[in-house]
């Protein structure tokens, strides 16, 4: 990198430079892993040889055959998957592979075929995992939404992990038309109890007696809450998991979904089995090896808040990135369509904690956005929210011109940019929480632009004196509360994401009249 780069900041850019061939401003805030070891293995990805299918396989341990449930129904991807549904039985033989198990179907449509099967699909039979009711990692305002989803009746019901107590539960049961939650307390001796006077030595037990009396629950138990969709899978199949360069003729590109001056976006389907996104680089958008290395570093970033990447075609141009399909596309436009029509405050106030949970979890892996904006977040089915694009700031900047200042090549969105990071091109987590601040402006106001009546360049004088966006129309004063922390000049005075979250999630506070007391001695 030049001395001139080095120096110059990117506010220095936005004042003055016009030119458009450097990329490297964006580069030096971050610490860079062994770059030239990451490309040499995904240079090569396809030197193992094809994989033996399963059945012919020699199975690496002694295989401990152990029986699992399936918890959600899987089509096969590939000829050497097993499909499965909810229910089945499944013998598993091999667990060396990580995410991808080999099993055998004992029951259902698959019985007695070997094959590789998602893991998180299935758990051991007689554990608290292969209850249809246990929905571990849901969340009280999560078990709300789901129990009221369509499909659910009267007395419908899941025992999830209490979020305030660790290794304790709470039930979440649906009574005319709302939820009621219930604590289950332990005894010393381990047993479970909502009232003292009634205790069981396991969940399954408990739920069984409340299923055939209320006993002063608010309604018998009746059926369990309705899963909504099936987990993502680690990868789009077993041997893509490692080998994640795949043939790009296994892509098959369907409906545009979106297009930019740096690519378009397709849904695609994968092995004519998998539906996926598809985003195809126009050639010399970007430096390839400065993606792939990015991109490796992308991969191992797991979250339920964040856009899988699954898999890429970087052999020839276009580059494609291979990601989970996001039914409702961008936020940004979600939120436009919406203008406040169907969207309700609290649909607002979610979507904002999860986005906030995704950056969490970012913040928690030291990994920096440099682009959280509502056009980079993605809507899935029930308004659930993923962050997009993370990462791949670094390594291009999208082309939009009321959003994006062109300048040294480098584009970036000014009005969602921490002042620190276009004065001295400090980016950190701290920078990602300023533009978290702008993203909860967004979503309050369905999407308006920042600074409406601004250019960038007076947005960010107007800022360095001290000025903050106003509290939005219909915005209650809490939100515009926390995005003026969001924006405070020192960056440390910020929230972490980790707080953001919580304060998201009980923002409705974690009101314990919904939890019914009545059963407290
Ligand atoms: P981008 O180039 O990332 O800004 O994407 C352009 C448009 O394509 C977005 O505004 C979305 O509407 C759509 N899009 C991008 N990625 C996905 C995805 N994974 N699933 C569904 N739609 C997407």
């Amino acid at each position: 990198m030049g001395t001139q780069e080095m120096t110059s900041s990117l506010w220095d850019r936005v004042v003055s430079c016009c030119c458009c061939c450097c990329n490297s401003c964006k580069k030096e805030q971050e610490e860079k892993p062994d770059q030239n070891k990451t490309i040499t293995v995904l240079r090569n990805p396809m030197t193992r040889g094809p994989e033996d299918p399963p059945e012919n396989r020699p199975l690496p341990s002694p295989p401990k055959s152990e029986r699992y449930i399936a918890l959600f129904d899987y089509a096969a991807r590939t000829e050497n998957d097993l499909t499965f549904n909810t229910g089945d039985l499944l013998e598993v033989l091999d667990t060396s592979a990580g995410e991808w198990w080999i099993a055998r179907a004992v029951t259902g449509i698959s019985i007695d075929k070997r094959g590789y099967i998602p893991a998180n699909y299935v758990a051991p039979v007689e554990s608290i995992d292969a209850e249809p009711w246990y929905f571990p990692d849901t969340k009280r305002l999560d078990a709300e939404k789901l129990l009221q989803a369509e499909g659910n009746l009267e007395g419908a019901f899941l025992v999830r992990n209490s979020e305030s107590l660790k290794g304790e539960y709470s039930l979440s049961v649906l009574h005319q038309g709302r939820v009621k939650h219930y604590k289950l307390q332990k005894l010393d001796n381990g047993h479970y109890y909502v009232s003292k006077t009634k205790s069981f030595p396991t969940l399954k037990e408990l739920v069984e007696y409340y299923s055939r009396q209320s006993d002063g629950l608010c309604v018998l138990l009746g059926e369990p809450c309705r899963k909504m969709e099936a987990p993502q899978t680690y990868g789009l199949s077993y041997n893509t998991v490692d080998q994640w360069e795949i043939p790009r003729n296994s892509i098959k590109l369907m409906d545009k979904l979106g297009a930019g001056q740096f690519g378009e976006v397709y849904k695609g389907m994968w092995n004519e089995t998998t539906e996926v996104a598809v985003k195809t680089l126009k050639p010399g958008t970007m430096d390839p090896e400065d993606f792939l290395a990015e991109a490796q570093l992308m991969k191992r970033l797991r979250h339920p808040k964040l856009i899988q990447l699954y898999a890429v075609c970087t052999m020839e141009e276009p580059i494609y990135i291979i990601t989970e399909l996001m039914k409702h596309g961008s936020l940004l436009e979600y939120l436009r369509k919406d203008k406040g029509n169907n969207l309700r405050i609290q649909d607002q106030i979610e979507m904002a904690a999860q986005i906030a949970s995704g950056m969490a979890y970012l913040e928690q892996q030291n990994y920096i956005h440099r682009d959280l904006a509502a056009r980079n977040v993605l809507v899935g089915e029930n308004n659930i929210c993923k962050v997009a694009d993370f990462g791949l700031a670094r390594v291009f900047m999208k082309e939009s011109e009321s959003v994006y200042e062109a300048r040294d090549g480098g584009k970036f969105p000014v009005k969602w940019t921490a002042p620190e990071a276009i004065h001295n091109n400090k980016f950190s987590i701290k920078s990602d929480v300023w533009s978290f601040g702008i993203l909860l402006y967004e979503i309050m106001t369905f999407g308006q632009m920042p600074y409406p009546t601004m250019t960038n360049i007076q947005a960010v004088q107007w800022l360095s004196r001290g000025n903050r966006l106003a509290c939005p129309p219909r915005c209650p004063k809490p939100m515009h509360l926390l995005m003026m922390d969001c924006w405070n000049e020192k960056e440390l005075d910020r929230p972490t994401f980790e707080t953001l979250q919580w304060q998201l999630e009980d923002y409705f506070d974690m009101d314990m009249n919904s939890y019914d007391e009545s059963y407290r001695y």
